[in-house]
């Protein structure tokens, strides 16, 4: 498969005012994270709320200006265009936030709001879109009297549809799932998740899918990257994460995946504390604080990403590596 997306030591870094007493400091909301999606793969980002990942997806379709770094789209380096020159782009590359009702505008219908793309970017006639629009809902299980109606008159569910309709309105390559599954109750959060996995086969769509709970991104991401204070500390495809483990901070939150079985929730590791703040974090490991593992060098040096040896020949078709960033990860 071909690579849609690559992003090169990607950073985003934000100034903070100083006082009269306090030197200005700088927010490390993305600290050099590197990876690659293929076309038609989904790529699960995830970490504790604050590691940066909602960061790296804005920042990647410049919503956010990068401080450094690159970022690949469809084989063009994108990094340094201009917000005017990003606009046939954005056809392309699309987001879905947590809670759609923050983007639907509530005085509009569902049929003004799936309009709206085209009439954007001037793609047909108003007699022409309201086919389209007809034919979006109808992709994502909805009824054609959905049109006529507001999105308060919507679950939460529904409305997640209605902002994946508008998403793939301009027959994106991309999406940013960020949090999209989050707010909804488990039996939605797999109803949404499979509409975004047929829609990913018929279109060959890439979906970076952004959550805070593994178990969430694990159908449906080819490879897994988890982040901890704005960078990647262990990343793979998703058989080899769930099965090798290589980074205390992914075991805690594997372990930290809610166990059905009784017996086995005694065995359950808990992560204690919260994620240090990104404002001109430590020299050391980031997650030395709260790590069972930690020793003197881990406060010392951050332990670079370090290519793995291939621990077993899982899902080779995908090329994806495994990668970890601890110094008790040696090469196999
Ligand atoms: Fe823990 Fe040290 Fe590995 Fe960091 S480098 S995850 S503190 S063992
Ligand atoms: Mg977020």
């Amino acid at each position: 498969a071909e690579t849609i997306l690559k992003l090169v030591d990607l950073k985003q870094h934000y100034p903070v005012r100083g006082s009269l007493f306090r030197k200005a400091k700088s927010v490390y909301a993305v600290d050099g994270v590197s990876f690659e999606v293929n076309a038609g793969e989904t790529l699960g980002l995830v970490g504790e709320s604050g590691c940066g990942k909602s960061s790296v997806g804005r920042t990647l379709l410049k919503l956010h200006e990068p401080t450094a770094g690159q970022i690949i789209y469809n084989g063009r380096d994108i990094t340094d265009l201009s917000a005017s020159e990003m606009v046939s782009l954005r056809k392309e590359m699309q987001i879905i936030f947590q809670d759609p009702m923050e983007s639907l505008n509530s005085r509009h219908t569902i049929g003004t709001i799936l309009a709206e793309p085209f009439e954007i970017h001037g793609i047909g006639l108003p007699d022409e879109r309201e086919v389209w629009v007809q034919e979006l809902l109808q992709k994502v299980g909805l009824p054609a009297s959905a049109a006529s109606r507001y999105p308060h008159e919507f679950s939460g569910g529904q409305r997640q549809r209605i902002g994946i309709a508008r998403a793939i309105a301009l027959n994106p390559k991309l999406i940013v799932c960020d949090e999209a599954v989050s707010a909804l109750d488990v039996s939605v959060q797999s109803q949404i998740i499979n509409l975004l996995l047929e829609l990913q086969k018929q279109m060959n769509l890439a979906l970076i899918f952004i959550a805070h709970d593994l178990s969430v991104v694990r159908h449906i991401s080819d490879q897994i990257a988890v982040m901890y204070l704005g960078r990647i500390v262990e990343i793979s495809d998703t058989e080899t994460l769930f099965r090798h483990p290589r980074h205390p901070y992914t075991q805690a939150l594997i372990a930290a995946i809610p166990i059905p079985d009784p017996r086995q929730r005694g065995k359950q590791l808990l992560l204690q504390g919260d994620v240090p703040s990104p404002m001109n974090p430590p020299p050391g490991c980031h997650f030395a604080s709260r790590c069972p593992q930690a020793t003197a060098l881990c406060s010392q040096s951050y332990p670079a990403l370090t290519e793995l040896g291939i621990t077993e020949p899982l899902a080779p078709e995908h090329g994806v590596r495994h990668q970890v960033a601890c110094h008790l990860a040696s090469p196999a």
